[in-house]
């Protein structure tokens, strides 16, 4: 990637348009295929965690989830109004909010 970007100011300084766009065209090259491979190599960390498996490297996003959990039947919650699965109405606690 360096190489490609020193060979387009090389070329820049010696004025080849065709050198130029086939530095370019590398550099983009390069670019993307450490994007490709930087994604295989998450999605491996991913598929290695799910299985439990020792895995090097550190898995990108964010590193604190809230989930929200009935307090009834201690399911997770997909609506903001109610359980689905005991139908028990969510009430808002706004405790501590407007302090
Ligand atoms: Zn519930």
């Amino acid at each position: 990637m360096l190489g490609a970007l020193a060979a387009i100011g090389i070329l820049l300084w010696f004025q080849s348009s065709v050198g130029v766009l086939a530095s370019i065209a590398t550099a983009w090259g390069a670019f993307a295929q450490w994007l490709l491979f930087s994604c295989l190599a998450e999605h491996l960390r991913l598929q290695k965690k799910l299985a439990g498996e020792r895995f090097q490297g550190r898995i990108s996003g964010p590193q604190e989830e809230i989930i929200w959990a009935c307090s009834q039947c201690h399911h997770m919650l997909h609506s903001e109004t109610h359980c689905e699965v005991c139908r028990a109405t969510i009430v808002a606690d706004d405790v501590g909010l407007n302090s």
